[in-house]
């Protein structure tokens, strides 16, 4: 330590929020360039190096093989995919002197789909998978956490290419297997949940999450089942149909200033005489949506009262259109559309595209908009009084919502994404038109599925997940050093029986961290807890009785061990 490229802090970081970002930082392993742009110094370097030996080790043993491909790439792939458009302000875009558009690689399919279309031309070939572990780039409306959400970051991303369905699925299993190997020998805390596609297009997505309150993710669980989904993926468990005979005709009632849901159903209350819910009212909610290439239209999305519209379930089902509120004009331009007395007729009656929640099933009755200032029309009945043009998840999932597969109740917890599974299909393969030679002599087109491992950003999520009060706590199979070997002794002999203890530890495969700098045992003591290494071992005032301390970090036993036996003993772990 007394050459190594470290400065320790006392202070945490002014912009830190989350502990593995203060930690990391104060213990010296990154450092801040710009935001969400971060250098690796030598410890967290190590760390690094070991969590994608671990990925390597588990990538190769599934058969998949390695490349690297550039991140800095021409633009025409992904505007063949229309990526290019699709990615937004995420993408880094920039130009060569010769004013050729290129972008920083924010993840590869279109290169690997070309990369495989160039060299392979027959069935034979197949199935294939390729993968690398890779610097990529993405312009992120919210850089958080030092490397937990870089704007750089290193990724392991790997595309497998099948010719059949069932293929595809066998790939996605061997990837989904050795993810739980992966994150199991990283000892992260994690969750599978099935997920939506996001910007990708495609079938079958789990994303694996790892257990944090830092994380960004919500995803909700059922305990009695295990069922585990990212919230944008949570279907509805839709009630049966009622009956629609004898429901009473629907009635319009005046209302007056009863645009919010609160003052309807106090009114609604009044008029009916009995405590009317806010589960009772249909709240209309409108949007515009864009297709790609497509021009803005009007949707009216129609969601129970009690429940708000969740922006980003609401995106995921319109994916890949885009969304946004109505402007001021928008409303100008359509008087048809009543603010807070919008229902369903007028929509209907307009032609606007209206989809409504899945609780919302035929013969259910509903206070809502008559579509006229200060009414509403009450029992208006689903199937009988409007057919709304289809359903769609966009309402809030609630703790105690009921779980999809019926077994019991959800509960929402929050996680960082790690890893990301994806049967992604022939979405790449058509776009270049991959073909090869079939069995038969006929061409087929290979299905691809795609996986990610945020490599960097696990180095985080380990450090937010094993942490103490007073630093970090890395598991062996990735801490930088095995042992960190402290001399808390100023005698010249014992300075003499730690460097020799270093060397036999270093010997015998361990590898070690020697606190050789002229500082007070104190000062030592606080930074080997910072810098976190699994064991620390103490020359102190024992060495002259032949003794060692060894604490294990993790536990934070000590134990005085005779020096003579202190190999064996690390070596024995
Ligand atoms: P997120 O929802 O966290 O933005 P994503 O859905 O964009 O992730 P993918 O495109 O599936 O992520 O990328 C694969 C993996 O790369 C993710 O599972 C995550 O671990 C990691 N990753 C994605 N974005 C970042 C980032 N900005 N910084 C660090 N790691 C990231
Ligand atoms: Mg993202």
């Amino acid at each position: 330590m007394s050459h190594l490229f470290l400065r320790t802090l006392r202070d945490d970081p002014a912009d830190a929020e989350v502990a593995s970002h203060k930690l990391l930082v104060r213990a010296g392993y990154v450092r801040r360039i710009a935001p969400g742009v971060y250098s690796w110094l030598p410890l967290g370097l190590r760390v690094l190096r070991q969590v994608e030996r671990v990925v390597r080790e588990e990538m190769n043993s599934i058969g998949a093989q390695e490349i690297v491909l550039p991140a800095l790439l021409p633009r025409d792939a992904y505007e063949t995919t229309n990526r290019w458009t699709e990615y937004g302000d995420s993408l880094f875009r920039l130009q060569d002197r010769k004013g050729g558009d290129y972008l920083l690689g924010p993840t590869h399919e279109e290169m690997f789909a070309l990369t495989v279309k160039g060299e392979y031309n027959s069935y034979k070939d197949f199935p294939v998978t390729l993968y690398q572990i890779q610097t990529k780039y993405r312009d992120e409306e919210r850089p958080r956490a030092g490397i937990l959400r870089g704007r750089e970051f290193v990724m392991k991303d790997s595309y497998s290419f099948d010719l059949t369905d069932e293929g595809l699925a066998e790939s996605y299993r061997a990837h989904r297997d050795a993810y739980e190997r992966i994150f199991t020998r990283l000892g992260v805390e994690y969750v599978i949940v099935s997920a939506t596609s996001g910007a990708m297009g495609g079938s079958a997505s789990e994303e694996f999450l790892a257990d944090s309150p830092a994380g960004e993710d919500t995803y909700v669980r059922c305990l009695e089942s295990g069922y585990a989904a990212n919230v944008e993926a949570v279907k509805t468990l839709a009630p049966e149909p009622l009956p629609i005979d004898g429901q009473p005709e629907a009635v319009v009632h005046d209302t007056p200033d009863t645009p919010t849901i609160d003052t309807l159903v106090a009114a609604a209350s009044t008029i009916l005489g009995r405590e009317v819910t806010a589960a009772e009212t249909l709240k209309n909610v409108l949007v515009k949506v864009r297709r790609p290439g497509g021009d803005w239209e009007l949707l009216g999305i129609g969601v129970p009262g009690d429940r708000e519209v969740d922006d980003k379930r609401l995106e995921a089902s319109l994916e890949p259109a885009e969304v946004e509120l109505l402007t001021e004009a928008d409303f100008a331009a359509n008087p048809f559309l009543v603010k807070g007395y919008i229902g369903p007729k007028a929509l209907l009656a307009n032609g606007v595209r209206y989809l409504v929640d899945p609780r919302v099933v035929d013969g259910t009755s509903w206070i809502t908009g008559a579509d006229e200032q200060g009414k509403h029309v009450f029992g208006l009945v689903a199937g009988r009084d409007f057919t709304p043009d289809g359903t769609i998840e966009a309402a809030e999932v609630r703790d105690g919502d009921p779980s999809p597969d019926g077994a019991g109740a959800l509960v929402s917890a929050r996680g960082i994404e790690i890893g990301h599974v994806f049967q992604l299909g022939r979405k790449y393969t058509d776009a270049f038109a991959v073909d090869v030679l079939g069995e038969n002599g006929k061409p087929v087109r290979p299905t691809m599925g795609s996986y990610g491992v945020g490599v960097s950003r696990l180095v985080a999520v380990i450090a937010e997940q094993q942490h103490d009060e007073k630093g970090l706590r890395w598991p062996a199979e990735i801490a930088p050093f095995d042992v960190h070997l402290v001399i808390a002794n100023k005698d010249e002999q014992a300075r003499e029986g730690a460097e020799n203890l270093a060397e036999e530890l270093s010997n015998a495969g361990v590898e070690v961290l020697l606190d050789d700098r002229k500082a007070s045992p104190g000062v030592k003591f606080k930074d080997s807890e910072l810098l976190g290494m699994p064991l620390v071992v103490v020359v102190g005032r024992g060495f002259a009785d032949g003794t060692v301390e060894v604490r294990d970090r993790f536990s934070g036993e000590a134990e005085e061990l005779p020096i003579g036996e202190v190999v064996q003993r690390i070596v024995n772990r």
